[in-house]
């Protein structure tokens, strides 16, 4: 994504960062370093991860499943806003960036409540206990989100979160002439979760677009 903001103007978006909880020096370097890596630069923005955090803190959240973990950004983001003895089981298919995102994981103050799960989400996820968790985050490949978010409505709870990234396609959601598979999956999705009984659900423009939906 080149842009900080798919919805945002320039002017706002940097206003809005201006005055929002920014990243840590962790962060800062675990986003500089996955760059340096080779790791796609796709991580969520600083100011998503502010919003979640606040979510989570919320709903009291102390177990969370991300799939996609790509470095390790938003499982340290939403690690530190859990409980002590809070955990976020993180679902990363890339073998390298597991690798990447569990060495920051053991350097940063969360090491204790991140585990990252190595393997394909449509395997790992049927694995896991229904309502076994308070919140999923799902960011990981968009031919999978129908499937994570099936999966994601037997694992969370009642009242518990289900969000997912990029709602707004990285710019190309309204683009008619964009023949991208990520594209026309995530139009596909946007669909599916509107359609979705027992979901509560808003998008909200920060970042890439993050889906936010209770379920009921
Ligand atoms: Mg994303």
């Amino acid at each position: 994504m080149s842009k900080d903001s798919t919805a945002l103007g320039s002017e706002h978006f940097a206003y809005i960062t201006a005055h929002t909880t920014p990243e840590d020096r962790l962060l800062a370097e675990l986003r500089t370093a996955a760059a340096a890596a080779g790791l796609p630069a796709i991580h969520i923005a600083a100011e998503q991860a502010a919003f979640l955090q606040i979510l989570l803190a919320l709903c009291k959240a102390r177990d969370v499943v991300e799939v996609g973990t790509l470095g390790g950004y938003s499982a340290i983001a939403m690690a530190r806003a859990l409980p002590p003895g809070g955990k976020v089981r993180t679902i990363e298919f890339e073998p390298k960036h597991a690798e990447f995102a569990r060495a920051w994981i053991a350097r940063s103050d969360v090491n204790d409540r991140v585990e990252v799960l190595l393997g394909d989400g449509r395997q790992v996820l049927p694995t896991l206990a229904g309502d076994s968790a308070d919140a999923i985050f799902i960011d990981a490949d968009k031919q999978g989100y129908p499937t994570y978010l099936q999966q994601g409505l037997r694992i969370v709870r009642r009242g518990g979160l289900i969000m997912a990234d990029n709602a707004l396609a990285f710019g190309e959601l309204l683009d008619g002439s964009s023949r991208d598979a990520s594209v026309l999956a995530i139009r596909k999705f946007n669909d599916l979760v509107a359609a979705t009984a027992g979901l509560r659900a808003v998008i909200v423009p920060l970042g890439d677009g993050c889906w936010v939906g209770i379920r009921q």
